[in-house]
């Protein structure tokens, strides 16, 4: 059940970023997903079709994208995205996770239709 406060503040961001664009239908919405997030898609996109009734949001596309966490070696300090492995690709250290990557769920770009054209944005990173 953890994709329903998710959901709603997903709304929440989108109505108010439709309404300072005055958007009046979102079809499609990309979101990135941290890789250690337990964020379903599917349940997402479920929640979202039951929330969304009635809002500018009914009927938009989720489209997921998984980012991955990034980690940082204890021997060289470089950090780098999880990928396969968790040693440092340059020396081969071992790694510790970089606090708060690879969780949460973020809006990368939407598209949207206003009164007269076609509109697609994206929002800054972090919100
Ligand atoms: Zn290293």
């Amino acid at each position: 059940m953890h994709e329903l406060p998710a959901v709603l503040n997903l709304l929440d961001t989108m109505e108010k970023t439709a309404r300072e664009h005055n958007i009046r239908r979102v079809t499609r919405i990309d979101l990135k997903i941290g890789e250690l997030s337990d964020l379903v898609d599917d349940c997402i996109q479920l929640y979202f079709d039951m929330a969304s009734e009635g809002t500018v949001c009914e009927g938009a596309k989720l489209v997921f994208t998984r980012e991955p966490a990034q980690l940082r070696c204890t021997s060289c300090g470089c950090t780098f995205p999880h990928e396969t492995s968790f040693d440092c690709p340059r020396c081969g250290g071992k790694t510790t996770l970089v606090r708060g990557t690879g969780s949460g769920c973020e809006i990368v770009r939407f598209q949207g239709e206003d009164d007269t054209i076609g509109w697609q944005g994206s929002l800054p990173e972090g919100g």
